[in-house]
């Protein structure tokens, strides 16, 4: 059969063994070399042209249904989990405790679960949105598990690698937030992060503020298109005497947009993570699209 394989970028580093494992078996194999953060980006337009019959896809599991035949083989990794009593001291002023993590580790959420109830704790583990399939599993873009046991809790533990996933359920939360790497054997309270979040929304609405021509960022990339909300944004940016106009990309080069001088801000629709993790990389205030929305409520005031 002929495949094409994906790769988040952490995982590249193993592509060719893979690529090597399904040629043994008689399989034609190809490697995307594309930048990919998630399976919202499915390398199917290069598997088309590839003609291959299958995109395996690592790294993560559905994000949504698509016309195409994907394997998805997502990376579980064992974690230590009697790691945990290194943060027993810090759970120690809450009972009641949210569990979060990524697709890597959620296969160990009952373990987890199991070794804080044995601390004494009542544990909570709630429902992603509908991007993460699994309970107590979150995404960049999809912090259900945390959000929807936001009032049940006393304080949220994330056990995983790294800080994107969790910081996007900080923000989307009100209680103490505890992040525990296993593999550093690390852990830090994030919720400094919340106030500083607000601080660059209000601060990225202010510098908009007498913005009059916006370009309004549409990915192409199959989970994080979303044209019709950027129609809708640029009807009601025009109405309001702006000039608007769509730009369509697939992972958006930030410098080309900086080229683009003629717009004074940008407003968001593609992955909803880039107008919180990546503002500070471009020359012009990038919005979200509810930002975008608080800007004409407020110049609607003056
Ligand atoms: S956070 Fe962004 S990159 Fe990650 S799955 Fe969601 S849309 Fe894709």
């Amino acid at each position: 059969m002929k495949v094409l394989l994906q790769f988040p970028e952490g995982l590249k580093q193993y592509a060719l063994k893979h690529a090597k494992e399904l040629e043994s078996k008689g399989d034609e194999v190809f490697i995307s070399a594309s930048p990919t953060y998630g399976a919202c980006d499915l390398a199917i337009d290069e598997a088309k042209k590839l003609g291959a019959e299958k995109l395996v896809h690592f790294g993560h599991s559905e994000f949504h249904k698509v016309d195409f035949n994907v394997e998805y083989v997502p990376y579980t990794i064992d974690a230590n989990i009697d790691l945990l009593a290194n943060i027993k001291a810090e759970l120690a002023p809450y009972k009641k405790v949210g569990i979060v993590t990524t697709v890597q580790q959620v296969h160990q959420i009952e373990d987890i679960k199991r070794s804080l109830e044995a601390m004494g704790k009542e544990v909570f583990i709630g429902k992603p949105y509908g991007f993460a399939k699994k309970q107590g599993q979150i995404l960049g873009c999809d912090i259900g598990s945390a959000a929807s046991i936001n009032k049940d809790v006393d304080c949220f533990l994330y056990f995983g690698g790294g800080l994107f996933h969790p910081l996007g359920a900080v923000y989307a939360t009100t209680k103490p937030f505890l992040a525990m790497d296993p593999f550093g054997n690390k852990w830090m309270w994030l919720d400094s992060h919340r106030e500083m979040q607000a601080k660059r929304k209000k601060a990225i609405i202010m510098r908009s503020i007498f913005a009059k021509k916006f370009g309004i960022l549409v990915s192409k990339k199959n989970g994080q298109h979303n044209l019709n909300l950027a129609k809708v944004l640029k009807l009601r940016l025009e109405k309001d005497g702006n000039e608007a106009a769509i730009l369509i990309g697939d992972t958006f080069d930030f410098e080309s947009l900086d080229n683009m001088m003629e717009f004074d801000a940008f407003v968001n629709t593609a992955c909803p993570r880039l107008a919180t993790d990546d503002t500070e990389r471009l020359r012009k205030p990038l919005l979200s699209a509810n930002e975008a929305m608080e800007l004409m409520a407020i110049r609607a005031q003056k």
